[in-house]
């Protein structure tokens, strides 16, 4: 039996970047097998941890493992609702800090996916996913973009970027070198990636906004950091 999905809402998140956002986040179900960060569970009980930032441990890690254990996650349905109806949210929500859109794994679930994009509806949304973009999931996303669920597509690195970009499905985040400090650098094919300002400039989420823009024109781009940056690197300068 598939384990359940749980999600979390905070109300205002304390963290540098997110402050004073609502934060929803998502159980380690939904996390696709196609993102290369994500922590692999062998058989014979090694953990091999390959970067993902919900599971470098601190806070964030124990958080979601609350989340997932059911000891603070809620429902499918819980979540929506609050999204919907809590006055108290923030109107720019950041969704999914750690784990990924509705849905096991790779495949989003469509109608739930709707369902939180309609509910989001009233004000900005910031997004990402690692699920392929399969032609069942590019589906999922447009309709929600759409519906003005801004749904940033990650990338892997400067190549996958312009692949993904040539889609034009959606906005496009990537990862860069943990040594990348330049506020502007550019894609193999000439696209412009713009570093994040929390990292160039110090800016907040909410005061930048720049992810919940889905014509932006230009791929934001996150520096590999924390206590895993180097394993990240490897994976940024590997996969293609
Ligand atoms: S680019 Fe702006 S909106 Fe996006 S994560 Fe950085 S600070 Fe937040």
């Amino acid at each position: 039996m598939k384990k359940e999905i749980f999600y979390h809402v905070t109300r205002c998140s304390q963290n540098r970047k997110a402050q004073g956002l609502s934060v929803i986040s998502s159980g380690r179900p939904t996390c696709p097998n196609a993102c290369p960060f994500k922590t692999v569970y062998h058989s014979n009980g090694r953990i091999e941890r390959k970067g993902c930032y919900g599971d470098c441990g601190g806070p964030i890690f124990m958080h979601w493992n609350r989340i997932d254990s059911g000891q603070t996650g809620i429902s499918f349905d819980a979540m929506v609702e609050r999204v919907e109806k809590d006055r108290s949210l923030s109107r720019m929500k950041r969704f999914f800090d750690v784990g990924d859109l509705p849905g096991y794994g790779n495949r989003i679930n469509y109608r739930q996916l709707m369902r939180l994009a309609n509910a989001a509806s009233q004000g900005d949304s910031i997004a990402f996913t690692h699920k392929p973009l399969t032609p069942y999931n590019t589906r999922a996303i447009q309709d929600a973009i759409g519906a003005g669920f801004c749904v940033n597509l990650s990338t892997n690195n400067l190549i996958h970027a312009d692949e993904v970009a040539r889609l034009a499905t959606g906005p496009v985040a990537t990862v860069l070198p943990s040594d990348c400090t330049d506020p502007i650098v550019w894609t193999p094919s000439g696209r412009e990636v713009r570093q994040c300002r929390h990292a160039t400039e110090g800016l907040i989420c909410a005061d930048c906004g720049w992810c919940s823009k889905v014509k932006r024109g230009f791929i934001v781009g996150f520096a590999a950091h924390g206590s895993m940056k180097k394993t990240v690197d490897t994976i940024v300068r590997k996969v293609g």
